[in-house]
């Protein structure tokens, strides 16, 4: 099969084009020129990598045009909640201009084509306590310009699925970790500051934002499985939670990766990590995505903080 992984060069997929491949299919891979492809070294020669910069719809037709994929993963966009504060209209226009760009290349050339559209529990944002493990039904409230962003490309996967009966899946993936996640995001900024610290590179301590946030997290080698299954059995039009069902306080993050450190690491908050406004809590309910795919989560927590760990001590 013929399997195109937008954003390939990314965290996810990279992770994604490595189990793609392991499966025996054909990958092809978007990027843009300055993309650093560092995150693709194991499995380079075998992903076919076109230059798209998905802003740009030219560069999405000539991709559809010239792959022909049987299958998408559509992943690329500005990814940090914590830039969209700063870059609200940058990150609107690339997170939805870069799907209708896809989909309507996907609409015009291969509309058969099965897609997966990577949204977000960020979507669900304020969460009222009686709300609590959230499912799909839930109302979005959107806390932050990137979890509007990532509303808008929920929602027009539904419409083009309503409206033209495109093959559409719409994941809600909960936060997901590992190596290669970058080091702007909680649990590798933590591991990349106790690397750095265990190297003498950078003094003791470890800064922190909001500490009380709780989150659903859940390794990224197995949310790629989960995006695989997504697109084999759930139903297109309809949106899934993927997550693991367990929410933890970055307090425990910061405990567990301070208690796997090398050298004593103290506890320091920083004022610029913290966002406007933080959603509290997000923990996933993903019977329906269990149900539809048989899909659990086989990497223990422990073992993705040390992973990420040993990632940062191997590059600082
Ligand atoms: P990354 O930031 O690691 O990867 C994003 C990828 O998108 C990069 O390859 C980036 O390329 C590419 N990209 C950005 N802008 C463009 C553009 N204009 N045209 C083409 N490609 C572009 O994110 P993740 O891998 O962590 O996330 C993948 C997807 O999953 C995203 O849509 C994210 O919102 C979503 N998601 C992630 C979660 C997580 O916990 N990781 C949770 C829920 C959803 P470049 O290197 O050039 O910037």
């Amino acid at each position: 099969m013929r399997v195109l992984i937008t954003g390939v060069t990314g965290f996810v997929g990279s992770h994604l084009a490595e189990y793609v491949h392991t499966l025996g299919h054909e990958v092809a891979g978007t990027m843009r020129w300055r993309s650093q492809q560092e995150n693709l070294s194991e499995v380079r020669d075998k992903v076919h990598l076109y230059d798209a910069d998905l802003r740009d719809g030219t560069a999405a037709r000539r991709v559809i045009t010239d792959f022909r994929p049987e299958r998408i993963f559509h992943l690329a966009a500005q990814s940090f909640v914590h830039a969209s504060w700063s870059a609200p209209a940058e990150t609107l226009s690339t997170n939805v201009m870069c799907q209708v760009h896809l989909l309507e290349a996907v609409r015009e050339i291969a509309p058969d084509t099965l897609v997966q559209i990577a949204g977000s529990s960020e979507e669900y944002g304020q969460v009222n306590p009686d709300e609590v493990p959230i499912r799909e039904t839930n109302p979005l409230r959107p806390l932050s310009p990137y979890a509007v962003s990532k509303v808008a490309q929920d929602l027009l996967g539904y419409q083009y699925f309503k409206s033209y009966g495109m093959p559409i899946v719409r994941t809600r993936a909960f936060n997901h970790e590992g190596p290669r996640r970058g080091d702007v995001f909680v649990t590798s900024s933590f591991a990349k500051q106790i690397a750095l610290a265990e190297a003498g590179k950078a003094p003791p301590y470890l800064d922190v934002g909001n500490l009380e946030a709780q989150r659903d997290f859940t390794d990224a080698r197995d949310v790629v499985k989960a995006y695989w299954l997504a697109l084999e059995r759930c139903e297109p039009g309809e949106v899934y939670n993927i997550g693991s069902g367990k929410a933890w306080h970055i307090q425990e993050v910061a405990d567990m990766l301070i208690g796997m450190a090398k050298t004593p690491i103290e506890i320091r908050q920083d004022p610029a990590r913290m966002r406007p406004s933080d959603v509290p809590l997000l923990l996933a309910d993903p019977t329906r995505f269990r149900e539809a795919t048989g899909w659990e989560p086989e990497i223990p927590f422990e073992t993705t903080l040390r992973d990420t760990l040993d990632y940062w001590r191997d590059r600082v």
